[in-house]
This record gives C-alpha cells, sequence and structure tokens, in this order.
C-alpha cells in the first residue's frame, strides 16, 4: 500500500546548488512527487517545525540553520515511504552514513545534513500539515 512522507531539502543542501542531484535520487530511487515548493521560513516556523527538540542543546542553532536560506519542501509516496526515504537518506551524522546515500554524498556535518525525513506515521502526518494546504496534495 502506498505512503506518503514529507521531505525537506535543506538550506545547506540548496545553497550549494544540490537540489537537482538530490531529488535525481529520490526519483530515482522510485518515490513520486505529490507536491513540492521553494520556501524560507522564519526562526519561529522553524521552532513550530521542530518543537519536539525544544529541550536539545543544539535547538537554537538548528533552527537558526532552518531560517538561513531558501529550502525545498515536499510531500513523497511510494510503497514504505516513510522508511525508505529514512534509509536513502542515510544517518544523522553523515561521518556515520552509509556509502551511497544522500547524506554521505551531500551533507557538510551533523546539523547541515541536506534532507529531512519524517521519521514515522504520525511525525509524517504533522509535518505534512504543518507545510501544505489539502488542496496543494490533491
Ligand atoms: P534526523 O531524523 O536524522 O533528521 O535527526 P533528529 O530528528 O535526531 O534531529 C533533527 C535534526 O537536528 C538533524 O537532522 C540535524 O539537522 C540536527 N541535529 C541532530 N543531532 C544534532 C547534534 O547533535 N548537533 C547538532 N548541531 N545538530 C543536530
Amino acid at each position: 500500500m502506498s505512503q506518503r512522507t514529507f521531505s525537506i531539502i535543506k538550506p545547506d543542501a540548496f545553497r550549494k546548488g544540490h537540489a537537482g542531484a538530490i531529488l535525481a535520487e529520490i526519483e530515482k530511487a522510485g518515490f513520486r512527487i505529490v507536491a513540492i515548493k521553494k520556501m524560507s521560513i522564519s526562526k519561529t516556523q522553524a521552532e513550530g517545525f521542530y518543537y519536539v527538540h525544544k529541550e536539545r542543546p543544539f535547538f537554537p542553532s538548528l533552527t537558526t540553520f532552518m531560517s538561513s536560506g531558501p529550502m525545498i519542501a515536499m510531500v513523497l509516496e511510494k510503497g514504505n515511504a516513510i522508511a525508505d526515504l529514512r534509509k536513502l537518506m542515510g544517518a544523522t551524522n553523515p561521518a556515520n552514513a552509509e556509502e551511497g546515500t544522500i547524506r554521505k554524498k551531500f551533507a557538510g556535518s551533523i546539523e547541515e545534513n541536506a534532507i529531512h525525513g519524517s521519521d514515522a506515521e504520525d511525525t509524517a502526518k504533522f509535518e505534512i500539515g504543518y507545510f501544505f494546504a489539502g488542496y496543494e496534495l490533491a
């Protein structure tokens, strides 16, 4: 059964000109792009998105980074989309990411790590709704 997940090509990857290459990897892996938009978010909007991490020491730095420039927000669909995208992304820290993963190829650090992908069904639902209106997903 097909499943939807939410993804962001983060500001570091966009700035370095890797958005097209990352999108190509995503499509090559069989994901259908349901919705996509280039956007810049405010620090407050980044804080709302990452609220689960609000007690973590890296929260101020992470939300400054996420609001530092344009990014690409996407809704992606395929069978097992959530787990398959996490696999394609690789580990949070690119130093631990497997060969061939997006973070191994494009991430610069544990924070500026090129891509976001939802980690579970409930977070995918929240994250899709945070960035996309229902009519954009038709
Ligand atoms: P993800 O699901 O792999 O994106 O990782 P998490 O949900 O644990 O963390 C969210 C995001 O916070 C990561 O993608 C990184 O951008 C950032 N992050 C996670 N851990 C650290 C850390 O130890 N230090 C810093 N500076 N940023 C981190």
